[in-house]
């Protein structure tokens, strides 16, 4: 059997535990990035009242600025 002092079977222990917790941080940013992608094209649009520019959904005829909050016409 392999003896080991109580300090460096703590760092080990230690060690270990920060490893599993490592992983478990990577797997779910990377997890969450994945989700994060977007299913349709963005187009930019313009805000006609406030002139802040945005990313929409083109299949959607009012849009709601992020800025303002006001309903903007599609300008195409
Ligand atoms: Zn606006």
């Amino acid at each position: 059997m392999i003896e080991l002092p109580a300090d460096i079977a703590c760092l080990i222990y230690l060690g270990i535990a920060v490893t599993v917790l490592l992983g478990i941080w990577l797997y779910s940013h990377l997890a969450s990035r994945k989700k994060k992608q977007v299913e349709f094209p963005l187009q930019y649009h313009s805000c006609e009242f406030c002139n802040f520019t945005y990313l929409e959904n083109p299949a959607e005829k009012l849009s709601r600025c992020p800025q303002c909050n006001l309903l903007n016409d599609k300008m195409t």
